[in-house]
């Protein structure tokens, strides 16, 4: 059998996220896929039929019931102590916030090296682990490999479809010990959840507000076409600038970066640094009334226009579709 692939499995609600069926199906490529989950107890084995349909062959769980009161500490100890069982190849999370911690402290605890936002994985000639980044707003390809110790990279949510052979998933116990001493706790979570609306980070569709949005009230206009997409709404910086929107959604290099398969934007310019978020979406929609705005160089669909005028159109046409 081919060396292990470590994923660290997220879930909420018991329930996988689509994102580990992603992680996996690049863990297929490059080895054994194999999902570590961390929860309370129990919760391995309520997964492990959904994560054998997504391809892990193995299944280790690090539950406790301190689990999930404690930050990231519990998922690093995790994956610390499933990587010293499974000698993997290389272990692979999601590049979101906590996963970009996770897999720097973890580094530190293995001695290996981080490749951060990756969007492929691939073995070279020699077999080395080869992670594809895609930089400077999506200009350029990077392949980055580890030189030292097992790889840790974290993946860009939406930069694979998951298609994994299904598996049979057998469970197997890893500690989780978590010194209290050095874990932050979860006294709670800011900013609450957003109603129905899908993770922007790990939403198939994108509806962003820029600038041209023009107040937070008009926001209404993005979130109605969100909506009719079942999709999430995302803002530029200088809408989030303006406090139209909430931090938490901007999307860009310094924000979150999205992938969607439709991402829409209404008026938004379409600077690099917000590119360099969004860039990597499947097909990309701009509303825009300047026609000369950088976003139709990468839009695969352009309509110069009045967006309070358009998206409401759009938003009509597709819910009597
Ligand atoms: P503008 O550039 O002002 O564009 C507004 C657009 O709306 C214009 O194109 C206009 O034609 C159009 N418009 C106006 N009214 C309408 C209407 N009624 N209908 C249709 N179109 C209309 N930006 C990000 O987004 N994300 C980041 O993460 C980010 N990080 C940054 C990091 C650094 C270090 C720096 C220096 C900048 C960063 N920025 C980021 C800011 C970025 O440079 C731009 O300033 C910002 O993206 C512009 O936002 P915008 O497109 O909404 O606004």
């Amino acid at each position: 059998m081919s060396q292990p692939v470590l994923v660290l499995v997220e879930h909420a609600d018991g329930a996988v996220r689509p994102v580990t069926g992603e992680l996996l199906t690049l863990a297929a490529q490059l080895g054994s896929p194999a999902a570590v989950v961390v929860g309370n107890p129990g919760t391995a084995e309520l997964l492990a039929g959904e994560l054998g349909r997504l391809g892990a062959g193995t299944v280790y769980a690090a539950e406790s019931d301190e689990a999930t009161g404690y930050l990231i500490t519990p998922a690093v100890a995790a994956l610390q102590a499933a990587a010293q069982v499974a000698e993997p190849a290389a272990i692979l999370v999601a590049s979101t916030v906590d996963g970009r911690e996770i897999s720097g402290r973890l580094a530190v605890r293995l001695n290996s090296g981080v490749i951060s936002d990756a969007v492929g994985v691939s073995r070279a000639e020699d077999g080395t682990v080869v992670a594809e980044q895609s930089v400077f707003g999506g200009d350029y390809t990077v392949h980055a490999r580890v030189t030292l110790g097992t790889p840790i990279i974290s993946v860009r949510t939406n930069s694979v479809e998951a298609h994994a052979e299904a598996a049979q998933a057998a469970v197997q116990a890893v500690d989780v010990t978590v010194d209290p001493a050095a874990s932050a706790t979860v006294v709670a979570e800011h900013p609450e959840p957003v109603g129905d609306r899908p993770e922007l980070g790990s939403a198939s569709v994108v509806v962003s507000g820029g600038r041209g949005v023009g107040s937070a009230e008009n926001f209404t206009v993005v979130e109605d076409l969100a909506d009719v997409f079942g999709g999430a709404v995302g803002a530029s910086r200088a809408a989030v600038d303006s406090g139209y929107y909430p931090h938490q959604f901007q999307v860009g290099q310094t924000g979150t970066s999205v992938s969607p398969q439709l991402y829409i934007a209404l008026g938004v310019s379409g600077a690099i640094q917000h590119r360099a978020g969004m860039q990597t979406s499947k097909t990309i929609v701009a509303i825009n009334k300047d026609a000369d705005a950088p976003i139709f160089e990468l839009a695969d669909i352009g309509v110069v226009g009045d967006l309070f005028d358009v998206a409401p159109k759009v938003a009509e046409a597709v819910r009597s579709s």
